[in-house]
């Protein structure tokens, strides 16, 4: 049985992954035929490849603004840039114990290094976020010292869009010699970049969260950074990273950047305004219900709404039976009944947060799609709290639950 998304499939869960764009998949295609050579050979079927290669980093270079070419370092997506960018600061300052993170990272920087503090003996400090997901500032001031190689901060959140003053962060780890690492996976596209001008000093991104292929992504890294690579083996990418270069993924990486700065301006405001009506009318047709995380400081594609005494994974089967694939956050969480780590790192109150549904749109969406979701998901919620007992035996809006934001 092949299982194929029907025309009629309302896809917002681009966060979790999004369609590669058909002239990516067009860039990419020689490259697993005709050119198939090994860039690092001399004769012509290889070194025919390695322009393609320039160019897709050229392409990168626009997109966030990066000055030098060697300051990008192919990957395998963003797991890989994030591990490699954390090992290598602790590799490149043995005599420094310390590493800083906040408490809703994504699980490729917060599980690494978790693991660090539990298996290897660094210090980890976790730095907690408020109600609306912003950072403590206060107390990642107070955690910054010489004693820290690394810190790893994204810079906006997968499961809310929330985004983090990063630039400001990064300036105030300058003064301890501290490296500065950002998982930028979710912001890439989203807002804009100039990484020249900036304190960052690593940044991790992804293909395939930006329209392009699964398994190929980059670590920028700033000129002079101390650098220790965590593959060992060929010269490839200057001897930092090891291993044949993923030709057509390069390719369509450099693809999905160039698409992606061709329709920055445009589709973000047009993609932000499918997401504010969608959020807008759930809001005023479904009662007890808060939009979590900073919507001031958002990415333009995202919404995690959570609905009161409700299961996130009832609300997902019945829309995906209408046809609506969302996420009930971070895909990771998804199977446990656990309301992921960033809703408890907010403090959503415990009913509010088992129902939070997280809708990432992006400019592959359009404003039926909007249509079909405004209509099926009232009658989704009413059905679901009918037969909840907590809805029924509880009033309405409970005087212990105040709303972080309605
Ligand atoms: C998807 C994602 C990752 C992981 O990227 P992969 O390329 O899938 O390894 C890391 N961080 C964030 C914020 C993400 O959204």
């Amino acid at each position: 049985m092949t299982v194929s998304a029907s025309p009629r499939t309302v896809y917002l869960d681009n966060n979790a992954t999004t369609a590669c764009a058909p002239d990516v998949v067009a860039e990419m295609l020689p490259f697993f035929t005709e050119q198939f050579g090994n860039p690092s050979s001399i004769h012509a079927i290889g070194a025919s490849v390695a322009p393609a290669i320039r160019t897709a980093r050229e392409r990168l270079q626009n997109l966030l603004g990066v000055a030098h070419e060697s300051e990008i370092v192919y990957t395998s997506g963003g797991t890989e840039s994030d591990t490699t960018a954390i090992i290598s600061a602790l590799r490149a300052y043995p005599e420094r114990r310390e590493i800083i993170t906040s408490a809703v990272e994504h699980h490729a920087v917060l599980t690494v290094c978790e693991h660090l503090a539990r298996h290897e003996g660094y210090k980890l400090h976790v730095i907690p976020v408020d109600g609306q997901g912003r950072l403590d500032l206060k107390a990642y001031e107070n955690a910054l010292s010489e004693n820290v190689a690394v810190v790893s901060i994204m810079w906006a959140n997968n499961e809310t869009g929330t985004i983090f003053p990063i630039e400001h962060l990064a300036q105030m780890a300058k003064p301890y010699g501290i490296l500065f690492h950002t998982d930028a996976v979710q912001a890439v596209g989203k807002v804009p970049f100039r990484l020249s001008n900036s304190a960052i000093d690593m940044l991790s991104l992804s293909a395939h969260k930006i329209h392009g292929p699964k398994g190929v992504g980059a670590l920028y890294l700033k000129r002079g950074v101390k650098f220790r690579p965590l593959f060992r083996g060929g010269h490839q990418e200057r001897g930092r990273r090891a291993g044949t270069e993923n030709t057509a993924g390069i390719v369509g990486l450099g693809k999905a950047a160039e698409l992606a700065q061709a329709g920055f301006r445009d589709e973000n405001i047009r993609v932000r305004s499918l997401r504010d009506r969608l959020e807008r009318e759930l809001m005023a047709l479904i009662p007890n219900t808060i939009v979590t995380g900073d919507v001031e400081q958002r990415l333009p594609n995202t919404t995690t709404i959570a609905f009161e005494f409700v299961e996130g994974e009832a609300i997902l089967l019945m829309l995906s039976r209408a046809g609506i694939a969302a996420s009930s956050g971070s895909a990771c969480t998804s199977g446990s009944l656990e309301p992921s780590h960033v809703m408890r790192a907010m403090n959503i109150p415990f009913t509010a947060a088992h129902g939070a549904t997280r809708f990432s749109l992006s400019r592959d969406n359009t404003e039926e799609d909007v249509d079909r979701v405004i209509a099926v998901l009232p009658g989704i919620i009413e059905r679901l709290r009918a037969m909840s007992p907590y809805w029924s035996s509880s009033a309405r809006a409970p005087a212990e639950f105040q709303p972080a934001y309605s």
